[in-house]
């Protein structure tokens, strides 16, 4: 890095995903042997918006991520924290929602951005979304701006409110819940948000890096029988269960498809309950109809209006983390902790 630039120092960490697969055989491969040369000299503006430096964490598609992957993604950045001014994460679009919001509580008070992006082509190609995608991230990130954020198709979403929406659309990410922290036109032009639960902002920065597969995700459909899902009560590494319902949160509650007895018995055994929503927009609420209500005194957690990615890792971030301590993750997954939830009082009825 050039000595005496008053550039911002901004790293790059390149995990692969669809920026930088290359066509072989009729498909797109991850390319591993990408280098900093290889990106500069595609997008060699970089060099005129900060100090590049370009570290590889691995190289994959990014539906092989796993929570090993996630852990090496925040240890890299908290290990460069004082050496840099800012980070961009080029990652797979299939999982970037997952990591983004890990990142968000796993890095909670880092104090400087993350910005994650990527590409729906690759970077070789003609009509590559990939060049503009990583110019603006990296304009991002050495701007004032100071969040954990993924940028894509010109918009800047707070990372742990996103959620792909697109398999083919240069506009590929939304941010359903929340509104958007910025755009890119002829300027970039930003709307800042405050990010989340003031007491727990101005803690100290402890970042964590040790997640461990804890959670396990259900969808309900019309036809699930209520024993189906017994064997799923003998795994022992399942710490919890996130069932996405219907609606505010509202599933079956009667004798052949309810879902009472299976919820039950998982509390029994200690293990923790959620209640998501198979709806995009808006909330959980367990108080608006009696199914639901039947479930809350079972004593189940709400999602709230986080979005099912930001769920899970917040679920696997709690559980690893006060891994002692059920209650604390009972409260603080109800609780706003990094920007992930709409506090109740905004909301008028
Ligand atoms: N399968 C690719 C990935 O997530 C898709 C993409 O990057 O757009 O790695």
């Amino acid at each position: 890095m050039g000595e005496g630039s008053t550039l911002k120092r901004i790293l790059i960490l390149h995990t692969g995903g669809t920026f930088g697969m290359l066509e072989k055989e009729g498909v797109w491969k991850p390319n591993e042997r990408i280098s900093k040369d290889d990106l500069l000299s595609v997008v060699p503006e970089l060099e005129l918006l900060a100090q590049i430096d370009v570290v590889v964490p691995y190289i994959q598609d990014s539906a092989e991520l796993t929570l090993g992957h996630i852990n090496l993604l925040a240890s890299t950045i908290a290990d460069n924290r004082d050496a840099f001014d800012g980070f961009v994460v080029i990652h797979g679009t299939d999982t970037m929602a997952y990591s983004a919001s890990a990142l968000s509580f796993m890095l909670a008070g880092l104090g400087k951005p993350v910005v994650f992006t990527g590409s729906q082509r690759p970077f070789m190609q003609i009509r590559t979304d990939a060049k503009s995608n990583l110019i603006n991230s990296v304009e991002i990130a050495a701007s004032s701006f100071n969040e954990i954020a993924l940028f894509f198709g010109n918009k800047l979403l707070r990372g742990n409110r996103t959620t792909k929406v697109s398999t083919w659309k240069f506009e590929a990410f939304d941010s359903p819940n929340f509104p958007t922290l910025g755009e890119a036109g002829v300027n970039i032009n930003f709307n800042l948000y405050p990010v989340g639960n003031p007491t727990l902002e101005a803690q100290e920065f402890q970042p964590f890096s040790k997640l461990r597969e804890t959670v396990f995700v259900i969808h309900l459909f019309p036809g699930l029988q209520n024993t189906d899902l017994d064997f799923l009560l003998h795994n022992e590494r399942i710490e919890a269960f996130i069932i996405v319902a219907y609606g505010a949160g509202n599933m079956p509650t009667g004798k052949d498809s309810g879902l009472v007895g299976f919820i039950t018995l998982a509390i029994e055994q200690g293990k923790i309950v959620v209640i998501a929503t198979q709806c995009t927009h808006g909330r959980v609420s367990l108080d608006i109809y009696e199914s639901a209500r039947i479930v809350k005194q079972l004593r189940v957690l709400g999602c709230k209006d986080m979005t099912l990615e930001a769920a899970v890792m917040k679920l696997t971030y709690l559980l690893s983390r006060y891994d002692d301590d059920r209650q604390k993750v009972r409260t603080l997954f109800e609780m706003n902790i990094a920007g992930e939830i709409t506090d109740e009082h905004h909301i008028v009825r």
